[in-house]
This record gives structure tokens, C-alpha cells and sequence, in this order.
């Protein structure tokens, strides 16, 4: 009944107080696009250093505000030349280095939106999201040139430097306006299908200058920025400091996935502040890290549990959790962490953001009571690229602003409740979105990756946490009759199509899938199941060549294990995408051509080591080796 549901529930002042007072965020911030604010301190501190790129353990690569600036400034010139137009959207495809803010400012400089497109995901997502976004021009690198269709105008900038150096150092004559959009990103989609966030830099701009007042970050600071690209909260990292006068410090990627680097980049660089899920901050408390009595922690993308919070209060200034969805700009509410505070809250809304927590009639509920969280404001994305009907159900008109004003309010799926305090205590989601390592997954995206593999009746993706802080995705799967489905086709399929960081560590089939007594898929009877036993020890096959050898010291190191054998798969061992990534590094340098998805598909030492030894300039182990080597493993595992 429409009418009773108009009625309002509460009494008037709490109503009042739940969306106006606490609502009350309007403030100022410059009508100005991002690039213009950044070309606005780069006249004020032009000699100040911008960004830092620790390009190896002694020497490092650093950029002044004016020589980044006149960098962007050349490298718009040529893409402005190569055809790109105000209003389009340019794909920015390229390693973690100096030449990313490059890139990202130059594309903005041209009146453009950048999309990134990160390294490390599959060819076939990355041409989605090339045919999806219909990009014509890709700013990237020669050696990543492969992962790219063919499709696109690629401007690479190592090959094209010496052409990019000739045009004029300053700024390109281009109308840009702070409603622009200013850049596109992929989120997964529940449907099988992931969808582009378009967002305004009047978004961006009322968010870096609400961060910059809280949780703060001041003009001669220092961030390490370790996140990417294709994750917003990026622009945290890579911004902020650009448009306060501040530095940037560029973590490899590499380094990103290596708590014992980060550590490093953290002693040697002393940064003010560092922004991370709560999955990368435990990779740098596993590493040893003892903390910085003046780091300032920024963490969020996830809930921080409290027993995390307090090791981090242990060990920097200040802790800051920050919540807020891709659709309504990078962070949303923020809030200083205190010791001996039993909850951790995800504390108010920031600067021109309202916050409601509803019941399934859009009547706020009371406080204590949970409800769907949802958000207005400045933050609101433009919408879903090119998908109205999405968009118009996710962003409805927000019927709470004040009178004489129009808004509109993007439905979270997060569930909430606000505490006496004026505080908002998140609860979990009200639908399969889950967060692994940090990282948005639609478990529907990849069900319906999964469904699709020939004789796959039904399939369900579920987290499971079977040891504490160690989340991991299982596929659960029921064949066709008669149809027999290898786990390794199952694997490949997903790590083909999904980044790494979705692709599950497990393929569990099953005869029937449990279901709830009204007919739906019962996810809490599949995590009730047993975890699938770890491989068996009698499997233990010792390295039988040099390159077998050399690849199982890493597994074992990444893995914290003294052994592997040679024939397990690296997920069985208790492996994930983040850990393949950390191979990855390691391999990287030996073996340039090995990309993440070619991890996924030898997921034996044996299969992984022959593969290097075929495709990538390694020799193979000469026959006779082998044979001896054999011997050599045979009596190795005698011996144990
Ligand atoms: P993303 O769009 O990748 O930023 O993911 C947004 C979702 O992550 C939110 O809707 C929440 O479910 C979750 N999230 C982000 N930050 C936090 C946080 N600090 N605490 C709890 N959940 C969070």
C-alpha cells in the first residue's frame, strides 16, 4: 500500500536527525576538473617532487610537478593528434611506473576519460572491456602491445617517444568542464557480464578535497601508493598528493604483492600515509613489519576486523577505515579508529554525501535497526555505462533532499545501522557480492562464467574461510548426465575469462546441489561441507631437473612450505591468485613473456617448469640430465 508506506514510521525528531543532522556534510571544493587542479600546483611548486618511482633497491626515478606536468602536457598533444576527442574514452594499459600518472593525466588533459585496462588480467576480459567501451585508442606499452585486439589504435609509450618528445611542452587548447567524466571502471556483474562506472570529476573533486581535510593529507606529505589501477581507490593514491603538492611513491607491481618489499619501500621512503585493503596490510604484518610511529594507515575496500585494527594501531600514528562502493566515488564514510572501542564503525558520511539506512519501503529505519544502506550526493556516478536499465535500478530520484533540490541515491546492497552516536555499523550484504582479498566479486559473474563450460548442469561459487583470515573461492558443480567434466577444464575456462583474483582455488563437483526448502541454491549447507582434504603427502614427487628445481624453491617460499612435489597443483597446496601473482614477480625477470593467465594453466611445477623450458628462451633439461636428476629425486625421497 503505497499511502502507508508514505506514512512516516518515526517520530519527527529522530527522523530529522537521522537525515538532516546527520546528513550534514555540505562543503566547498574547487569547480575544477582534476587535471586543471593538478596544472594549478604544478605552478605553484613546480621544482617539488610529484612522483617517485623506486625503480630498483638503490636507484630511483623521480619527477618534478613541471617536468610531469610538460610530460602529460607532450603526451596529450600526440593523443589529441592520434584522434582522441574531448568527451571519448581512452584505455590506459600499462606497468605500475611514473608512465601511469603520465598516461592518466594526459588522457584527462585531452577532454577524455581514461579506462584502465590492468596487465594482469586475461586477454579475453581485456577485449571486453575494449569492445564494451568501444575504445579506438589504447595508451600502453610495446611489451604489453600482445594483450591488447588488434582492434585498437595502440600509442605505446616506449616506441612512440621519440614522435611523443617533439610536441610543444604545454598545455593543450581544451575546453574541459568539472562535469566531464573522467574515468570509466570495470566492476564485476552479477549476470556474467562486468559493467563500466562512469564518473564525473566533480565526484573526484568534492572527494580529494573532503580527503584532504579528513582523514587529511597536507602539501611536502608522502604516499605510497600500492593499488591498482583498475581499483578506484587508486585515485586516492595517485591524486590526493597532486593536487595538495605532495609526492607520490610509485610501488612496482612487484612489489605491491610482496610484503617484505612494501616493508622495504616503507623504511627506505618513510611515507605520511598508506592506503590498502585490510588483505595487503596482513601481507605486511606476515612480513615482520614493526610499524612507523608516523605513518598515518588507511584501510578499507573491506570490513577491517577489530583484532587487524588494533595490530595496526600498534604500529603507525593513526588508523582510518574507509568504506564506500565504486558507484558513489572511491569512499563514502570514513572513520579514525580508536583503541578499546569494542566495534569497528565505518564512522559518517564525508563532505556533500548523505547516508540512509532503509527498510525495503524507503522509510528510514530507527537506530539500532538494520537496513539497506543507501547514498546521495556529489559522489553519485553519471551511471552504468551504456546499460539505462541497470542504472535505473541502482540509482533512484533520493526522495530526502531538501525541498527545491533534485538528487539521486545509489542502492549499496550493503546492510547497515546507525549507532546513537551518529555512526554506521556495516553488517554484510544483502545479496552474493562478496569482497576476496579486497577484490569486488559477483559470485554470479563467475557461476555464469562456469555454467557455460560444456557439461556443466549448474554450478554455485561460494568464500570459504575454513582457516581464519584465509578466504578462498569453491566452485561447487553438478554435471550433465552422463557428461564428465575435468576440474582442469573447469580451471582453465575461468582463468581464460575472470582476473586472476576470481578464478576459484577449488572445483568441488557434486551429484545434487542442496537447496532451501523454497527451492533455492543453499550456500550455507555448501559451506557446512568438509574442506576438500589437502593433497596427500604420498604424492611427493622431488624435482627432476634444474628447472623443476628452481621452480619449486619458489612455490616453497611463496607457499611456506619445505616441500612441494612436483605434480600437485599449486591451488591444492593452499595457493590463490595473490601468492600466483608473488610467482609471478619472481619468475618475471628470468622469464618476461610468462603472464599470470600461463600460471594458471601449468598449475604443476613439472607442467610449469616445462613450459618455461619450451616457450620462453630456457633450454630443457638434456635427456641424460634428466634420467640422473630422476635418480637423484628418487633417493631424495628415500631419504625422508
Ligand atoms: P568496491 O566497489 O570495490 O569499492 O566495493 C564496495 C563494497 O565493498 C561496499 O559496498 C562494501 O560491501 C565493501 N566495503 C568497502 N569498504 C568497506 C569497509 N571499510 N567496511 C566494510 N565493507 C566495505
Amino acid at each position: 500500500d503505497r499511502r502507508l508506506s508514505e506514512l512516516p514510521m518515526l517520530p519527527e525528531p529522530e527522523r530529522r536527525r537521522l537525515l538532516e543532522e546527520w546528513n550534514d556534510t555540505a562543503r566547498e571544493y574547487p569547480e575544477l576538473p582534476i587535471h586543471a587542479q593538478f596544472e594549478a600546483q604544478a605552478a605553484r611548486t613546480p621544482d617539488a617532487a610529484a612522483v617517485i618511482f623506486p625503480s630498483s633497491p638503490e636507484s630511483e626515478e623521480t619527477l618534478s610537478y613541471a617536468e610531469l606536468d610538460a610530460r602529460a602536457n607532450r603526451l596529450a598533444h600526440h593523443l589529441i593528434a592520434q584522434g582522441v576527442e574531448p568527451g571519448s574514452m581512452v584505455g590506459l594499459c600499462v606497468e605500475r611506473s611514473p608512465r601511469m600518472l603520465e598516461g592518466l593525466l594526459a588522457i584527462l588533459k585531452c577532454g577524455a576519460a581514461y579506462v584502465p585496462l590492468d596487465p594482469g588480467f586475461p586477454v579475453d576480459r581485456l577485449a571486453y572491456m575494449v569492445e564494451d567501451a568501444r575504445l579506438e585508442v589504447v595508451v600502453s606499452e610495446t611489451r604489453l602491445s600482445g594483450l591488447l585486439p588488434s582492434t585498437v589504435r595502440l600509442v605505446s609509450l616506449d616506441a612512440s617517444a621519440d614522435e611523443i618528445e617533439e610536441h610543444p611542452s604545454t598545455k593543450p587548447e581544451v575546453a574541459t568542464s568539472v562535469e566531464d567524466r573522467m574515468y570509466v571502471i570495470y566492476t564485476s556483474g552479477s549476470t556474467g557480464r562486468p559493467k563500466g562506472v562512469e564518473i564525473a570529476h566533480r565526484s573526484v573533486s568534492n572527494f580529494l578535497a573532503s580527503m584532504a581535510r579528513e582523514p587529511g593529507f597536507a602539501e611536502g606529505e608522502r604516499l605510497l601508493a600500492v593499488t591498482t589501477l583498475s581499483f578506484d581507490i587508486s585515485n586516492l593514491e595517485l591524486l590526493l598528493p597532486l593536487v595538495v603538492g605532495g609526492t607520490v611513491i610509485v610501488a612496482s607491481s612487484a612489489q605491491t604483492g610482496d610484503g617484505a618489499a612494501l616493508k622495504g619501500l616503507l623504511a627506505r621512503y618513510r611515507p605520511e600515509v598508506m592506503q590498502a585493503t585490510p588483505a595487503t596490510w596482513r601481507l605486511l604484518l606476515l612480513s615482520g613489519w614493526e610499524g612507523d610511529a608516523e605513518l598515518r594507515i588507511f584501510s578499507g575496500g573491506e570490513a577491517l576486523p577489530r583484532e587487524l585494527a588494533d595490530s595496526l594501531l600498534e604500529r603507525g600514528q593513526e588508523v582510518w577505515n574507509l568504506y564506500g562502493p565504486t558507484e558513489t566515488t572511491i569512499w563514502s564514510a570514513v572513520k579514525r579508529i580508536e583503541a578499546g572501542e569494542e566495534i569497528v564503525t565505518i564512522g559518517r558520511p564525508i563532505a556533500c554525501t548523505r547516508i540512509y539506512v532503509l527498510d525495503a519501503r524507503f522509510q528510514p529505519q530507527p537506530v539500532g535497526v538494520p537496513g539497506e544502506l543507501w547514498i546521495g550526493g556529489d559522489g553519485l556516478a553519471i551511471g552504468y555505462l551504456d546499460r539505462p536499465e541497470l542504472t535505473a535500478e541502482r540509482f533512484v530520484d533520493d526522495p530526502f533532499v531538501p525541498s527545491g533540490e533534485n538528487g539521486r541515491m545509489y542502492r549499496t546492497g550493503d546492510l547497515a545501522r546507525w549507532r546513537a552516536d551518529g555512526e554506521l555499523e556495516c553488517l554484510g550484504r544483502v545479496d552474493t557480492q562478496v569482497k576476496v582479498r579486497g577484490y569486488r566479486i559477483e559470485l554470479g559473474e563467475i557461476e555464469s562464467v562456469l555454467g557455460d563450460v560444456d557439461g556443466v548442469q549448474q554450478c554455485v561459487a561460494v568464500v570459504r574461510e575454513d582457516t581464519p583470515g584465509d578466504q578462498r573461492l569453491v566452485a561447487y558443480y553438478v554435471a550433465e548426465s552422463g557428461a564428465e567434466v575435468s576440474q582442469a577444464d573447469l580451471r582453465s575456462r575461468a582463468s581464460e575469462t575472470l582476473p586472476g583474483y576470481m578464478v576459484p582455488s577449488g572445483f568441488v563437483e557434486l551429484e545434487t546441489l542442496p537447496l532451501t526448502p523454497n527451492g533455492k541454491v543453499d550456500r550455507k549447507a555448501l559451506l557446512a561441507l568438509e574442506a576438500a582434504a589437502p593433497a596427500a603427502e604420498a604424492e611427493y614427487v622431488a624435482p627432476r631437473s634444474e628447472s623443476e628445481a628452481r621452480v619449486a624453491e619458489i612455490w616453497q617460499a611463496v607457499l611456506r612450505l619445505d616441500r612441494v612435489s612436483v605434480t600437485t597443483n599449486f591451488f591444492d597446496l593452499g595457493g590463490h591468485s595473490l601468492l600466483l601473482a608473488q610467482v609471478h614477480a619472481k619468475l618475471y625477470e628470468r622469464h618476461p613473456d610468462l603472464t599470470i593467465v600461463d600460471l594458471f594453466q601449468y598449475p604443476t611445477v613439472a607442467s610449469l617448469a616445462a613450459h618455461l623450458g619450451n616457450g620462453t628462451g630456457e633450454t630443457a633439461a638434456p635427456r641424460e640430465r634428466k634420467g640422473r636428476d630422476l635418480a637423484r629425486g628418487r633417493r631424495a625421497l628415500m631419504k625422508r
